[in-house]
């Protein structure tokens, strides 16, 4: 819980910080938050990762000096593993030898960490470095604020998602104070994709079907097609949420081939259909509204598995949500 986050940064000198494999925003913003949160409290600190930084995110301070690595070769006296279910997301080897700080705001999380600290009632893990900070008496530097406004506005898709509350927006207006630009990061997250992310999203929009009463809409991306777009790592940032804009639209189910045979699914749903649930029975996990997790073998059978679990979520709408 937060105070043992406290106490461990006040008695402790050195630390890394690592996120997901395919870090979001939110991974990022939030890794790189605490970062400029523990150096402004005379810390030495790093984040490390396993894959590359999307461009959307690589304008953030500190983007540059992140490093990729494949296992933990640094000394630390501990590290902060942010918004991972278990120890095996961040992709990186030697975490189980360290002393571990679990971050996270999914009711999925395993509690792996030496220390864990789960709020599933922040909208980002960004909100919970904010309230570190603040519980720590530190200040919202510049950089922490730009990076935890990141955090807010992937997490919360610019804050029309269901998970913001008051407290993100009284977060993100204490933000804007201390000289966050809104349509700086606004404009840098969301209009500075390459074309290619256009020529993938024509394709991928073009296979869109959708169930009889129109409640359930999926689509495909196919490895050719990205190859056809000449795509790169975050170009299909979003596209999942693009069918939910139809109004009889309730839950998405969007499949992307990420090698032969082997698919990353992707969930989204409205209001109080737990797609959570459905991420489960396929080994994933997630949010209630925002899901996914990763399947194998013949196409068409996983989809209409996963379709027909969504059909099912889609007819309990939340009977079960309250039992999470
Ligand atoms: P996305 O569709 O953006 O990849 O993921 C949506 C949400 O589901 C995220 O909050 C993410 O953490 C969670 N998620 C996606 N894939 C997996 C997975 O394979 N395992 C788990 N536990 N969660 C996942
Ligand atoms: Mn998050």
């Amino acid at each position: 819980m937060l105070s043992q986050v406290v106490e461990l940064i006040e008695n402790k000198s050195s630390f890394a910080i690592t996120t997901h494999v395919r870090p979001d925003g939110d991974g990022i913003g939030s890794s790189l938050g605490l970062c400029w949160l523990l150096r402004s409290l005379g810390k030495s600190a790093e984040v490390i990762v396993r894959d590359g930084i999307p461009a959307a995110y690589a304008q953030l301070p500190g983007a540059n000096e992140i490093r990729q690595v494949t296992e933990v070769n640094g000394k630390y006296d501990a590290v902060f593993v942010i918004e991972c279910s278990d120890l095996s997301r961040p992709g990186i080897k030697n975490l189980e030898n360290q002393l571990t700080v679990n971050i996270d705001h999914h009711a999925t999380s395993e509690h792996f960490g030496t220390i864990n600290w789960i709020d599933q009632t922040a909208s980002a893990v960004g909100e919970m470095i904010y309230n570190l900070c603040k519980a720590i008496g530190g200040r919202i530097s510049k950089e922490i604020a730009e990076c935890v406004y990141l955090a807010l506005v992937t997490d919360t898709g610019s804050f029309h998602f269901p998970n913001t509350t008051e407290r993100t927006l009284k977060v993100a207006s204490e933000l804007v104070k201390v000289g966050v630009k809104p349509a700086q990061i606004s404009e840098a997250v969301y209009n500075s994709y390459p074309w290619s992310r256009i020529e993938l999203m024509s394709q991928v929009l073009a296979t869109v079907k959708r169930s009889a009463d129109g409640k359930i809409a999926w689509m495909r991306q196919t490895l050719e097609m990205q190859k056809n777009a000449a795509s790169v790592d975050g170009d299909n940032n979003g596209f999942v949420n693009i069918p939910l804009a139809a109004k009889e639209v309730e839950a998405v189910c969007y499949m992307r081939e990420v090698q032969p045979n082997a698919y990353r699914v992707s969930l989204r749903s409205k209001d109080n259909i737990n797609v959570a649930r459905v991420a489960e029975k396929f080994g994933g996990g997630g949010h209630k509204n925002a899901s996914g997790c990763r399947v194998e073998g013949d196409w068409t059978t996983r989809e209409s598995e996963i379709i027909n679990a969504l059909t099912e979520a889609v007819a309990k709408n939340g009977d079960d949500f309250l039992t999470i």
